[in-house]
């Protein structure tokens, strides 16, 4: 496993540190947490879709594209880092948001992710719940094709097998970081959507014999469903790296009880996590993505599911710019 062979640019600020948090963990009372903090890549106020952009990007410029076109849900936080990343390579960049979660309220609509999306000149067209987002990426780049542009179609948060790469080289990082710092890992978390991240992780930590189980909190699917997803790219990530088959099934696991009322559907407990990680360590979390996974790690915790003595490791996938777009969510009196 050489990930130098694959085209890759250089858009993250990396290492991201992996940092103990003391005063989180006291609180919980339970094991030790760290976190990996992927909300520090530094693109366009970063994120995990940061490390698969290095290597999108770097596919759409082999291939000499000049408009970079991307979907997902209207906070996608996967668009904002697009756009960051095609302005740092002279491309421009459409993005299809989807309001998935139908709502209405502007903060939602036009603040955090849109608002940067459009400061960073993407042009943003809106749809509606449930449009075949795919299909409308095709659409669009036909429609570009014929008025002389090259695009590239960047899938909904970055994940197929070349922006999985970007977390296979993170969970090698991650490694390298724990083995310098003389610390065992014995449970790796994070929140899991669209797949690419768990799936790039899970082909790390096999590849490299790590033997630490990885556990993904679900945002959006079912169980069964997200692990046949996450699965399916982590095959076929795997293959593309020439280790095909190295992934068993069971390696695979989502927890998908901290979803709540549906995808970007704000839930009571990850208003307590990114309210306990504002109020003891200061760190942002996300109300879609990590607020959501970390709720799962804080009801492990509580539900005594990780040994007293254990050092987990949380990976910060970032998205606080999203927080601006759920100030109603947020109660503060
Ligand atoms: C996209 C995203 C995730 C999920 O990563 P996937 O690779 O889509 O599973 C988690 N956290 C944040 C903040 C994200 O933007």
């Amino acid at each position: 496993m050489h990930l130098s062979r694959f085209p890759r640019v250089h858009l993250a600020h990396l290492p991201t540190p992996l940092e103990l948090l003391p005063n989180f963990s006291k609180a919980l009372g339970g094991p030790n947490i760290y976190i990996k903090r992927d909300d520090c890549t530094g693109l366009g106020t970063g994120g995990n879709k940061t490390r698969k952009l290095e290597f999108l990007i770097a596919d759409a410029v082999e291939k000499k594209a000049d408009i970079v076109i991307t979907q997902g849900a209207v906070q996608s936080n996967h668009a904002r880092q697009t756009v960051a990343a095609a302005v740092k390579h002279g491309m421009k960049c459409e993005i299809l948001l989807e309001n998935r979660t139908e709502s209405s309220e502007r903060d939602y609509l036009e603040s955090g992710n849109v608002f940067l999306d459009k400061l960073f000149g993407a042009n943003v067209t809106h749809f509606a719940k449930d449009t075949d987002m795919v299909q409308a990426m095709e659409d669009l780049a036909e429609d570009l094709r014929k008025k002389g542009h090259n695009p590239y179609i960047i899938p909904g948060g970055g994940s197929n097998m070349i922006g999985a790469l970007g977390y296979v080289n993170c969970a090698i990082e991650t490694l390298t970081q724990a083995n310098d710092m003389g610390l065992q890992i014995d449970h790796f978390v994070t929140a899991t959507g669209s797949a690419g991240t768990q799936a790039g992780l899970v082909v790390g930590l096999e590849a490299t014999n790590s033997q630490i189980p990885l556990l993904g909190i679900g945002v959006r699917a079912p169980k069964e469903k997200q692990e046949e997803n996450v699965f399916k790219l982590a095959e076929q990530t795997a293959e593309y790296m020439s280790m095909p088959g190295i992934v068993s099934r069971d390696k695979v696991i989502a927890d998908c009880n901290y979803v709540g009322g549906g995808y970007g559907v704000p839930t009571d407990s990850m208003i307590e996590a990114v309210t306990l990680m504002a109020r003891h360590e200061a760190i942002l979390m996300d109300p879609v993505y990590s607020g959501k996974g970390l709720a799962g790690l804080i009801d492990y915790v509580r539900q005594g599911r990780f040994d007293k003595n254990d050092n987990i490791v949380f990976l910060h996938t970032g998205g606080s710019a999203a927080l601006f777009g759920y100030l109603d969510a947020f109660n503060f009196s």
